[in-house]
């Protein structure tokens, strides 16, 4: 069975194909720079050479095609034809409360994706976009909606709703929705396995999605009870450019001191803050990581209010949680920065997390980085969104349940 995993954004389309089979990717690419005189696309069919070509790319369907072009070139491709492609898996930002799970698609299940784009405005309607070029491009496969939300639609009412006036949350929507839903799913699923071939309880785990983005989910018996991302992605932890958690009245203050405007505020806190806000420096963490080796005052101080924020997050979703089991770092930087897992661990000894320094210091795989004596069982598990969507897709297909 090959399963196309579709991530569409407002100028990118991103393709994996994926052989379910065995799980591995035959090839994958990207569309980039859509709509733009610079449009291209770079695919790779495994253990091809990898090729880029220069394209007119004015839209989303354009560049699908380009896609289904390169999949079934007779030099570059992967497949004679896309009649060997059975379903296709879409990536979908926000699903509303509408979806807890995967869905086929048909004009329903679009209609709801496209009402709920005043949610999520910048993300919506470039998925949509790549449902339609797909839908239209190859007609005959099953397509299938992964939702970054539907994973977190078991968080208790109590946890997703604002303090805010009630009407608010019932007639427009407003609540927590969180996102990385589907990494966080994922990694929890393995590290539930991990921890359950052990013998180790793994009722109560935090999932550490820390990339560009970051937000940290409440596992409790494998569902959804908390997260740190909220109505958008900019609520929670400190990201590569977004702020996280503020006092609210930062906002009007702004406006009123300042004169800023909704947008001027909606840049600052999206793409101003964060990383790059504290040190000036930009959003890797790497350079910053190497910043403040070299002594540079602030990217140590961002360092340290990232990973102190984290701590907090931790000890509160154990609160939450009314206990803790393990600690899962996933994503770019929870994957390959032994630097923020341990000073995110460093203090939470009271609740049992003791971190292997050693194992810790060269682990970029999937590993349990604790010690042995470690109450609460600190683990990397390397996340794979594709895979995830890739399985969801093939599930759904099926008819199969959760
Ligand atoms: P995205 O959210 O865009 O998918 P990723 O999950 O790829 O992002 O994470 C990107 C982040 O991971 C960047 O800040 C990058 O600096 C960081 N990163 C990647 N490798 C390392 C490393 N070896 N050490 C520290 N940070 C790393």
């Amino acid at each position: 069975m090959l399963v196309l995993v579709v991530n569409a954004g407002s100028s990118s389309l991103k393709y994996q194909l994926i052989d379910m089979s065995n799980e591995q990717a035959v090839a994958k690419g990207i569309a980039e720079r859509i709509g733009t005189d610079e449009a291209q696309l770079k695919h790779e069919t495994t253990g091809k050479e990898k090729i880029t070509r220069k394209g007119v790319m004015p839209d989303h369907q354009a560049a699908m095609k380009y896609v289904f072009e390169a999949l079934t070139d007779a030099d570059f491709g992967a497949i004679s034809d896309v009649s060997e492609i059975t379903a296709i898996g879409h990536r979908v930002v926000h699903g509303g409360e509408h979806f807890s799970g995967s869905v086929a698609i048909n004009a329903e299940v679009t209609k709801v994706i496209s009402d709920l784009s005043q949610l999520a405005p910048l993300h919506n309607p470039p998925n949509l976009m790549g449902i339609d070029a797909a839908v239209k491009l190859v007609p005959d496969a099953p397509q299938i909606a992964v939702f970054d939300t539907a994973f977190h639609q078991s968080i208790p009412s109590h946890a997703y709703i604002y303090a805010l006036p009630y009407e608010l949350y019932s007639e427009h929507g407003i609540r927590r929705y969180g996102f990385h839903g589907t990494s966080h799913k994922y990694v929890a699923a393995r590290a539930r396995k991990m921890l359950d071939a052990r013998g180790l309880p793994s009722g109560c785990i935090v999932t550490c999605h820390i990339g560009n983005g970051v937000s940290f989910t409440a596992v409790k018996d494998g569902k959804s009870v908390d997260t740190s991302m909220g109505l958008t992605p900019v609520e929670g932890l400190v990201m590569g450019t977004r702020c996280g958690d503020l006092d609210p009245a930062i906002m009007p203050f702004l406006q009123k001191q300042f004169g800023y405007t909704a947008e001027d505020v909606d840049n600052l806190i999206n793409k101003k803050s964060g990383l790059q806000g504290i040190t000036g420096l930009g959003n890797d963490m790497r350079d910053i990581e190497d910043a403040a080796a070299a002594g540079n005052e602030r990217a140590l101080l961002a360092l340290r209010i990232f990973c102190y924020r984290q701590r907090k997050y931790i000890g509160a979703f154990a609160a939450a949680m009314g206990g803790l089991d393990a600690i899962v770092f996933t994503a770019g930087i929870g994957e390959h920065s032994p630097l923020v897992r341990e000073m995110t661990c460093e203090g939470l000894e009271f609740l049992g997390v003791k971190l292997n320094q050693e194992v810790n210091a060269e682990c970029h795989t999937e590993r349990d980085i604790s010690t042995d004596d470690s109450r609460v069982r600190v683990l990397v598990v390397p996340t794979n969104e594709e895979l995830a969507i890739a399985r969801e897709t093939a599930r759904v297909v099926s008819g199969a349940a959760e």
